[in-house]
């Protein structure tokens, strides 16, 4: 948003429009710190019928819509790994991914789209400036997370909680399904704003909570180069500190019965970063941040040919 003001009004008077929005600027959720403890009493369980290792969860992937963006804003075409490639226009799937573990039943990590996005390219954000900061969805029938959820036998209140991999607005588009107390997980540094008149999202329900990993808290452990915590304490599924594309993004580390699985989120926005090696582009907060967590990507699977990689907006790789 910031570049587009430079572009449209100069330098100067962006700095002033900058300061402007940030006072305009409110969150919709508290915050509080996350913890694991609370994660016992909060969560319903309502469980898969069978079973499954211990130590393993299950998780299914759920394409929820498709993106119109750039390939500049998803791959650093400046990299010098990506040769002569030059900037298009890409369709790329949005994703939400269903988890279950034998304890904590089902659980989410991002939420896709709801139906409120069918025939709406910005399905309820209103203000002017929402096509200048969301790209437009394309929602099919049968891909809204209310409809894919309902293939599993599940409504989004069997549903006990909704991890994020960040918060930009193509990760909460299908937020506003779920009822006010499901029970909210981001990365520490992470904000979704309101802008009242400019950029109204309408995911997140007033007075929502949101709960913040702390990676620097004790029950954070070094791993790998990775800043990482065993959300479920039965080693089940990690979340990875992985900043850069936003400033507190979270990958998370699934291990199931066929082996594990890094759920990247826009750590890895395209396939194409895994195979060249060259960190996602334009719409990264920090893209040298970025890169430096993709390298570290890269190594965890070196040192672990068996884990799967999926890319945030992707085709999800065997
Ligand atoms: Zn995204």
């Amino acid at each position: 948003l910031k570049e587009l003001l430079v572009k449209k009004f100069g330098i100067i008077n962006a700095g002033i429009l900058v300061i402007f929005l940030n006072i305009m600027a409110c969150t919709h959720y508290e915050t509080r710190i996350w913890d694991r403890k609370m994660m016992n009493e909060s969560l319903p369980c309502k469980g898969l019928s069978e079973n499954y290792p211990a130590g393993t969860v299950r998780v299914f992937p759920l394409k929820s819509g498709n993106l119109q963006i750039r390939l500049s804003g998803a791959l650093n075409l400046a990299d010098t790994h990506c040769g002569n490639l030059t900037d298009k226009d890409l369709i790329v799937p949005v994703y939400s991914y269903l988890i279950h573990n034998e304890r904590f039943g089902w659980l989410m990590i991002d939420t896709g789209c709801t139906k409120e996005y069918s025939g709406r390219l910005y399905g309820p954000m209103t203000g002017f400036l929402v096509p200048e900061v969301m790209a437009p969805t394309v929602l099919k029938p049968g891909e809204d997370i209310e409809t894919l959820l309902s293939g599993f036998g599940l409504i989004p209140e069997d549903i006990g909680m909704i991890f994020f991999t960040h918060l930009h607005l193509d990760h909460t588009s299908g937020l506003s399904a779920f009822n006010q107390e499901i029970v909210l997980v981001a990365g520490k540094g992470e904000s979704s704003v309101v802008i009242p008149y400019m950029v109204e999202p309408r995911h997140f329900k007033k007075g929502q909570k949101l709960y913040f990993i702390d990676f620097n808290s004790d029950e954070a452990i070094d791993k790998d180069g990775f800043k990482t915590i065993d959300l479920l304490g039965d080693g089940s599924l990690w979340a990875l500190s992985t900043p850069g594309h936003s400033k507190g993004h979270v990958s998370y580390l699934a291990f199931t019965e066929n082996g594990p699985i890094l759920i990247a989120g826009d750590a890895v926005i395209l396939n194409d970063s895994l195979t060249l090696g060259a960190g996602p582009g334009s719409y990264s907060r920090d893209m040298n941040q970025a890169q430096a967590t993709l390298e570290g990507l890269l190594l965890l699977k070196q040192k672990n040919p068996g884990m799967r990689i999926w890319a945030g907006h992707d085709e999800i790789l065997p």
